[in-house]
């Protein structure tokens, strides 16, 4: 793997404990692994790929803590532009059972490409259909291709609409035969060790589409394994519905009588919240995937994400979708989970907030670095330290989307509108290069992908 030099940044964001921006610096990385961040008068003089970092500013690279990579077959879908989650979901069911391996390997290689273009290194993808030949394998083996750190999920949907779930019948599998798949591909694919490329996490899909049976065996195996959980929780109003008159209970509750409350599982939205379950996350240790345009595409409501960060509960920044984004580009998340909260101070009637409730921009780049490593369990990326992974990201500061903000470039990347990663490298690969994906020709696999998706579409 060799030695990488990256030097001459305007400015370098470590998120180290002391948050220190450096001018002038860069960093050194052995085989994957940052030896060195500092001065570039401190560094070496040579590697084996040099990169000149003048006029860029150099971030740690972006943790997606929620996406279904998948879905990028259905965006700005005609039948689901204007619908709430459930009808939402409903009208693209059967669109999404047609996806096979082969659709799946070019979906997730055009969503982590757009992933990686926007700063991304680590992305963790929700897929819950496997039908058509669909797998793990297309997956990974995409993720491979392009470069990103994966955290791929086995998901799962075991409760149809016969069974009172939400999904048609024919969009769910066997129980037995989605734990028989979960240890598989636990076994094939989960890398434990530090700066792992691979991770597997067990990821039944919703409370409305998976039994009581599936989230505690599901549970009991990722334990018994040592991997992580995660599914959605209280994104919507119609959820919350859907747990009291079929469980008797709020979602919350639901999840803490089958275990699933607890420091191994992050929840995607947890939305609809009292502080109450706010506490019983922080004791419990468990996370949250905030998706701040999703949950504005489909009137979820607005995540209390500064009363998770005040109460200590870890949360991470997902782009969700692609189908309800619908785009996978995590710095416009970013800047979308500062404005959002900033929103939610607007509508309040208990009178002006403080200055301490306002969201930073260096808050909402905490969320997507190091609060994304946190939900996933991670404590090797997230920040540019000696001993980490080398994951980072640069901008070019003489874009004219910066032009005036460079008072404070750390938070123009937040307040003005994104801009294209200059370069993205991941774990010492540059998997970004000047602005286009250096691991693989995009523009026949966007072609293919749009011919895939019309396919689907049609049925
Ligand atoms: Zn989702």
């Amino acid at each position: 793997m060799g030695t990488l030099l990256a030097r001459n940044a305007d400015v370098l964001v470590t998120m180290d404990p002391a948050r220190r921006e450096l001018r002038g610096a860069g960093l050194y990385a052995v085989d994957g692994f940052l030896r060195q961040v500092g001065p570039t008068a401190e560094l070496p003089a040579s590697a084996d790929v040099v990169l000149d970092l003048r006029g860029q500013i150099v971030l740690p690279g972006l943790v997606n803590a929620h996406h279904h990579l998948n879905q990028t077959l259905t965006r700005a879908f005609p039948a689901a532009q204007d619908a709430g989650l459930f009808d939402w979901l409903t009208a693209q069911y059967p669109a999404w059972t047609r996806i096979d391996a082969e659709a799946s390997r070019v979906s997730t290689l055009v969503g982590l490409a757009e992933l990686a273009l926007s700063g991304c290194t680590t992305a963790f993808d929700h897929t819950y259909l496997y039908k058509n030949g669909n797998s793990v394998e297309a997956q990974v083996e995409a993720a491979q291709e392009i470069g990103v750190r994966f955290h791929a999920s086995r998901g799962s949907m075991s409760v149809g609409r016969s069974k009172g779930g939400l999904p048609p019948d024919e969009a769910v599998e066997d129980e037995a035969a989605i734990l028989r798949d979960s240890q598989r591909v636990i076994d094939r694919f989960h890398d434990p060790r530090p700066g792992a490329l691979t991770r597997i996490v067990l990821a039944p899909c919703a409370p409305f589409s998976v039994s009581a049976d599936l989230l505690r065996e599901s549970a009991a195996l990722a334990r018994a394994r040592g991997v992580r959980l995660h599914t959605h929780l209280a994104e919507t109003l119609d959820e919350e519905r859907y747990t009291r008159e079929r469980f008797g209970v709020r979602p919350v509750e639901w999840m803490d009588r089958l275990g699933w409350v607890a420091g191994d599982v992050w929840f995607a939205h947890a939305v609809h919240v009292s502080d109450a379950e706010i506490g019983l996350f922080a004791r419990a240790g468990c996370g949250v995937a905030h998706c701040p345009g999703s949950n504005m595409r489909l009137a979820s409501g607005i995540a209390p994400v500064k009363k998770y960060m005040r109460a200590g509960v870890a949360v991470g920044v997902g782009v969700d979708g692609s189908a309800s984004n619908d785009a996978s580009n995590l710095l416009l998340e970013v800047r979308q989970a500062m404005l959002l909260a900033r929103l939610e101070l607007g509508l309040r009637e208990e009178g002006e907030a403080g200055p301490g409730e306002w969201m930073t921009a260096r808050e909402a780049l905490q969320l997507a670095t190091l609060g994304g490593a946190r939900v996933l369990g991670r404590d090797d990326v997230g920040a540019l330290e000696a001993g980490k992974c080398a994951d980072f990201f640069t901008l070019d500061l003489g874009a004219i989307d910066y032009a005036g903000a460079l008072h404070d470039p750390a938070a123009a990347v937040v307040f003005c509108a994104p801009t294209r990663a200059r370069f993205t490298v991941v774990h010492g690969r540059v998997v970004v290069a000047d602005g286009r994906v250096a691991t693989v020709d995009m523009a026949p696999v966007i072609e293919r992908h749009n011919r895939l998706a019309a396919a689907i579409a049609r049925g």
